[in-house]
């Protein structure tokens, strides 16, 4: 494969995310899990005719937000993306519910 942008992943010795089982790469006997996770993107709908003074005062409250976060923290709110390994046993039962 070339422009794998994480390189790192498929050469240290990895394990199950779940168990912590040591995983082998290259055998297939491994999962690589990849979740990407972004903010809904569609703009909320502004009606100018009903909210001359509230649309300033939540613009407000958005900025107030996010003076009190790095920059990355700001980006962390909008989209995140990460992977991890898991082991034939662990992947059976997460894919069964990945959100358990
Ligand atoms: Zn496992």
């Amino acid at each position: 494969m070339t422009g794998m942008s994480e390189p790192d992943s498929y050469l240290c010795p990895v394990s199950c995310h779940r168990c912590g089982a040591a995983l082998r790469l290259g055998n297939g006997t491994a999962y690589l899990i990849r979740i990407e996770a972004m903010a809904d993107p569609t703009p909320p709908t502004l009606d100018p005719s009903e909210c001359d003074g509230d649309f300033n005062r939540a613009f407000r409250e958005v900025l107030s937000q996010l003076e009190g976060m790095s920059a990355q923290e700001a980006m962390d709110q909008v989209y995140r993306r990460f992977s991890f390994y898991l082991c034939p046993s662990c992947y059976r039962r997460w894919i069964e519910n990945p959100t358990g």
